[in-house]
């Protein structure tokens, strides 16, 4: 069988493909077609956080696959309970919703603001949700509606109303919104990941929390990328002295199945009740189990491995050549390169390293436990590659 044959000529063409085929793996090395080996500093677009074949993910995985694979949530079951508690405990916040993918959780974390802000003036006309330029939330219409990124919306109206897109470097612009009254949130990535690893300053997100409060909006951050230990922390706002009020995940937090989580802190734990929202896959037990087993992996003697192995990288890549700066935190890094990023993955993939691109940048989003003689080899390659 022809995969990429297949693929090319029966899957819609929305991925411009890497020239590889993956046919198995473990921990951070993966195997394609033809036998290769790969050392992955890409995790399936941050999804994989703990590598391939994790032996405690899988036995969880595996053990409820054999138990049941899903019941509806017009049933009760244990594993979706389990993660919910433990999501709670580890964060402070109230209440879970269950997704199976981010856009589903930003979508969900829309519906939550709106409801607030309905409950609060009875009318559906203070809605609007503030982003940052430059943003990415989702595909879906509005979850793109609300992702400040014009390139990516283009040819896909009407989009959904009640969006608008504040500069990321200028708090001001998130005031002016603010101040026409109408707003219900403020919806940030604390650090930017499909936009170019940019992360938001201290400042900036101080004044934004203060502009929340002023003007009585929720906070929301988009953690789908950036929760579930990716920054060194469990969640990256952790990193900035200030708590959400509606913080949404999901590419880590199952280990490799989809599965999104909006958690709901005190002011908006009470905005769903029955009929409201809902999801038929939303909280899969396989997904929940497999998500148990990583949260319970994710201790703080991983979270500073994965700070320790952000040192050992930015130490071998800042200053060598063909490198201008590295942006991010934890193992999401962005490096901006002299070199065209397409041309130092193509490298990377012939010596036997796959790495990601965000904008201009090459992008790292190692597993979080990768072993640092891995690590080291697979950063010495992508340095040839960036020197050209
Ligand atoms: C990937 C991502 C999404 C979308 O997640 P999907 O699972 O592809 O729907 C939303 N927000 C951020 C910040 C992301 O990185």
């Amino acid at each position: 069988m022809d995969t990429k044959k297949l693929t090319f000529e029966f899957t819609a063409h929305t991925y411009d493909r890497f020239p590889v085929e993956i046919v198995g793996g473990s921990g951070c090395h993966l195997t394609d077609e033809t036998g290769k080996t790969y050392i992955d500093l890409g995790s399936g677009i941050a999804v994989n956080s703990l590598g391939m074949a994790f032996k405690e993910w899988q036995d969880a995985v595996i053990g409820q696959i054999l138990r049941f694979q899903h019941c509806s949530n017009l049933y009760y079951s244990a594993p979706c309970a389990k993660l919910a508690e433990m999501l709670c405990a580890r964060t402070g916040y109230k209440k879970v919703f269950f997704a199976n993918s981010g856009a589903e959780a930003n979508e969900c974390a829309i519906k939550a603001a709106r409801r607030f802000s309905f409950l609060k003036h009875n009318d559906e006309n203070h809605g609007t949700v503030i982003t940052l330029k430059n943003g990415f939330h989702g595909r879906t219409i509005t979850t793109l509606s609300a992702t400040g990124q014009d390139s990516l919306k283009t040819g896909f109206g009407p989009l959904t109303p009640g969006f608008v897109h504040a500069d990321p470097e200028d708090a001001s612009s998130v005031r002016r919104f603010a101040e026409k009254g109408d707003c219900a949130a403020v919806m940030i990535e604390l650090i930017q990941g499909e936009g170019g690893v940019n992360v938001l300053t201290p400042g900036f997100v101080a004044e934004i929390v203060s502009i929340a409060k002023e003007f009585d909006l929720l906070v929301i951050a988009d953690e789908i990328q950036t929760g579930n230990g990716r920054t060194g922390k469990l969640f990256s706002y952790m990193h900035y002295g200030f708590v959400p009020d509606i913080v949404t995940t999901a590419k880590g937090l199952a280990g490799g199945l989809p599965l999104g989580a909006v958690l709901l802190g005190e002011k908006v734990k009470d905005v769903f009740s029955p009929g409201t929202h809902g999801s038929t896959f939303g909280g899969n037990p396989i997904a929940c189990a497999g998500a148990i087993s990583v949260l319970s992996a994710l201790t703080d003697e991983l979270l500073a491995g994965v700070t320790k192995r952000q040192k050992l990288i930015v130490d071998a890549l800042s200053d060598a050549p063909g490198v201008s700066e590295i942006s991010g935190m934890g193992l999401m890094l962005g490096i901006s390169c002299a070199r065209p990023a397409k041309e130092i993955i193509a490298q990377c993939i012939e010596n036997g390293v796959l790495v990601l691109s965000a904008k201009e940048k090459v992008r790292l989003l190692p597993p979080l436990n990768i072993p640092i003689d891995d690590l080291m080899k697979a950063v010495n390659v992508l340095k040839e590659a960036l020197a050209g």
